[in-house]
């Protein structure tokens, strides 16, 4: 598998809570918070607790197995995991329903070397974050704001 590769690769010990929580966030495709995170490892194994669960978190991301995100604080002071396996993407969220899509073209690629050449920039680690409204959302604040002038 190629997950399990890549972390013998990096030399990471994978115990039972690491894997159970890997699998879970390699699997949802989601990007899932920690207390979510916590509720779905439970299904798998009941004995987890919710510290165990956290420390488990902290581990994957300092071993550079999973990426924490805020994406733009859109419910608060949440964190959100993806595993570093996935191909770089940007983040588009709407800012009004929370709904979180990912973007794969080709100019993030084109970004990363322009940083690189320009500034003679060994880059680790990308973050891109893009926030707004979505389209359903657009119609509902146009909608609103036709309401608040006829009211
Ligand atoms: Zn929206
Ligand atoms: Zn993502």
């Amino acid at each position: 598998m190629e997950m399990t590769r890549s972390l013998k690769e990096r030399g990471v010990r994978l115990t039972r809570q690491r894997q159970v929580l890997l699998n879970l966030i390699d699997q949802s495709g989601q990007h899932l918070d920690a207390e979510t995170l916590y509720l779905r490892a439970r299904e798998t194994d009941p004995k987890l607790n919710r510290v165990t669960v956290y420390r488990t978190l902290k581990m994957l991301k300092e071993s550079g197995l999973v990426d924490e995100l805020d994406l733009l604080h859109k419910d608060g002071d949440q964190h959100y995991y993806e595993t570093r396996m996935k191909r770089e993407h940007a983040h588009v969220i709407c800012l009004r329903c929370g709904k979180v899509e990912e973007y794969f073209g080709e100019p993030l690629a084109r970004l990363r070397k322009e940083v690189e050449e320009t500034f003679g920039f060994e880059i680790l680690l990308v973050r891109t974050e893009i926030g707004g409204y979505c389209s359903h959302c657009q119609a509902l604040r146009a909608e609103e704001m036709e309401q608040a002038k006829s009211a």
